[in-house]
């Protein structure tokens, strides 16, 4: 079975990077039929908090990216990471190394000085451990391999490879007794049976030292992909600089999840020119040999046109309930049901116009403003006097309405103009102000008929009456 993970170190909130790292792994495991774990790297005690951890699973949850089992904590496995180092001490593929911190420091500055790149000599590698001096504590390196190449197969970068002798012999556990995250990395994904490692390619100068403890244990080594990092929009590596780079800033800015994971997913992965990929869709043809090789580039164009898309195909009862979070910080207080009915049948009518759900709250505020509405600058621009007369007297017409529907209050409107002999427009943007407090709104006849009859009567009162 094909066993993929996500494993974020929970030092922030889940990044843009990491949302798209996981969505791969968890589209990879769906694919097969495989699983999809979640491990959270928390051996960084000083930066590991609770609330990124709480911070990354709602985001995850938020993305729809479900993961099998209980999340795995990193620093709760310790000591089974220093069972491992156990054995392999006993197995003669690590040993005990007694160098002080002063001493490594000096071996390091003779090496600069010698123009050489510092890196541990391995004076303990083969040092008889009588000669371990007394009072100090040892750290445990890796007897790596010197002669010969260690060897990655890439899924996305092809067969990468490094001669032994460039690497060190890394330390598995500190004098502390506490293990390094490269030895924890193995171990886990060992113990959780992963398959695939999917991970961003700033990871793979660590996968030939952790290649190295996968071949010192004899444990099977899994398959690699390590995806190209993501660039803000000018080209250069995404940094804080770039803005928005959690992926709650997205939830915030009023993204659908599903238009996360169809960005996310075409940042850095394709199938021929397609753009609009559903979950299903990208399911069913998720490989890693898609993913491409070169950095891609946020684009937040795209990212609202795709959420215009995913807005217009979403159901009206699930956007009232997206939306009236945003609706009800706004106006800082909880939506009726009459209110959420009327939100509701105003769906439609905001489906083609609006790009991300803030843009549906802000445009749907009308409905709930309070009376008398605050008219906007232009808006109270338009209703003079003379126009103030003139909603009154079209008031009265739509007072006698039969049925209040958009169609009825239409033919009422085109009948009330011709009879006054002016253009619709000059009869139909007052009514717009006066019935939302702006000059822009979906038609008219629509809002009109989901305020409903009494609130636009009412509503047109006030401004026949005040002034
Ligand atoms: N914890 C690492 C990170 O957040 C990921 C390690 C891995 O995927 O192997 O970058």
């Amino acid at each position: 079975m094909i066993v993929t993970r996500f494993a974020p170190s929970p030092t922030g909130y889940l990044h843009i990077g990491g949302g798209r790292t996981a969505l791969f792994n968890w589209l990879f495991a769906k694919h097969h039929q495989g699983k999809f774990l979640l491990r959270i790297e928390d051996t960084d005690r000083a930066r590991s908090t609770d609330a990124a951890v709480d911070a990354i699973l709602e985001g995850l949850k938020w993305l729809g990216l479900e993961w099998d089992g209980e999340a795995i904590s990193q620093f709760q496995r310790k000591d089974r990471h220093a069972e491992v180092v156990a054995e392999m001490l006993a197995n003669g593929t690590a040993y005990r190394c007694y160098c002080t911190p002063e001493e490594l420091d000096a071996m390091r500055e003779a090496q600069k000085a010698a123009g050489q790149q510092p890196r541990y000599d391995g004076r303990w590698r083969d040092r008889d451990p009588s000669e371990a001096p007394a009072g100090v504590a040892p750290a445990i390196r890796l007897k790596a391999p010197r002669e010969g190449e260690t060897v990655v197969k890439d899924h996305v970068q092809g067969e990468v490879r490094v001669q032994n002798s460039q690497l060190d012999d890394l330390i598995l556990l500190r004098s502390d007794g506490t293990p390094t995250y490269l030895l924890a990395v193995v171990v886990d994904d060992h113990d959780m049976d992963v398959t695939h490692v999917v991970r961003g390619d700033d990871h793979l100068t660590n996968t030939f030292r952790q290649i190295q403890i996968y071949n010192a244990m004899g444990w099977k080594t899994p398959e690699f992909a390590h995806i190209p990092l993501i660039h803000g929009p000018d080209g250069a590596k995404l940094s804080k600089r770039h803005g928005a780079l959690g992926i709650e800033a997205y939830r915030d800015m009023g993204f659908l999840p599903e238009t996360m994971r169809n960005y996310l997913l075409r940042l850095g992965w394709g199938h021929g020119d397609a753009e609009i990929i559903s979950t299903e869709q990208a399911i069913e043809w998720f490989t890693l040999e898609g993913i491409g090789r070169s950095p891609s580039r946020l684009d937040f164009a795209k990212m609202e046109n795709l959420n215009a898309h995913y807005i217009r195909e979403a159901e009206d009862a699930r956007l009232v309930t997206l939306t009236t979070p945003f609706i009800e910080a706004k106006i800082g207080r909880a939506l009726t049901d009459v209110e959420k009915d009327r939100l509701r049948r105003s769906i439609p009518g905001f489906k083609p116009r609006v790009k991300t759900l803030i843009e549906l709250a802000d445009g749907s505020l009308y409905l709930f403003a309070a009376r008398p509405l605050a008219m906007d600058e232009k808006a109270g621009a338009l209703l003079t006097a003379e126009v103030r007369g003139q909603i009154g007297a079209l008031a009265a017409k739509f007072a006698e309405a039969g049925e209040w529907t958009a169609g009825a209050l239409e033919a009422i409107v085109r009948d009330f103009a011709e009879a006054n002999g002016l253009k619709l427009g000059k009869v139909a943007q007052p009514l717009r102000a006066a019935l939302t407090g702006t000059t822009v709104s979906p038609p008219i006849f629509e809002v009109a008929e989901i305020l409903g009859r009494e609130e636009s009567l009412s509503r047109l009162e006030d401004v026949k009456n005040h002034g």
